[in-house]
């Protein structure tokens, strides 16, 4: 299986090998999405994780056993409706059909409930009204 974390650890982990432990000890597979950590600062680690289940389960563990904030990454899209310009790019690519188009008005309209964040309308719309807010 596969999991998105948002980790948060504090200043006494930051030098921790947090993600070759999961690695070597769980035989999870990590890739980094996001790392912000900065020397005597808080640190902040977006992951995705991919391994059995109750390895996964018990790299998590470690991670709260060992003082780290963990909890499901929510990538969060949000469309700006000042920029965009109804050019209509974004709606035949969207799976889950989260841009409805009102055809009398000629205008593009976001449904951020049906939104499911995979982030396919951000790379293709030409006037940056989409972004990820992780
Ligand atoms: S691609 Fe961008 S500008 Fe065009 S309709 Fe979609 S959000 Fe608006
Ligand atoms: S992020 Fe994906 S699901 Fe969400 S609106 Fe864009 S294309 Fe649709």
């Amino acid at each position: 299986m596969k999991k998105k974390l948002s980790l948060t650890f504090p200043r006494r982990l930051v030098s921790e090998p947090i993600t070759y432990k999961l690695i070597k000890n769980y035989n999870l597979i990590v890739n980094i999405i996001k790392a912000k950590i900065t020397p005597y600062e808080e640190g902040r680690l977006d992951l995705e994780i991919i391994g059995e289940k109750n390895a996964i389960n018990e790299g998590i563990k470690y991670l709260t056993d060992l003082g780290v904030s963990v909890k499901p990454l929510i990538q969060e899209i949000k469309w700006n409706p000042d920029r965009c310009n109804h050019c209509t790019v974004c709606v035949p690519l969207c799976p889950v059909s989260a841009f409805e188009v009102d055809r009398k008005e000629r205008t593009v309209s976001f449904n951020d409930e049906k939104c499911i964040a995979c982030g396919v309308c951000v790379q293709a719309c030409p006037y940056r009204a989409i972004e990820i807010v992780f």
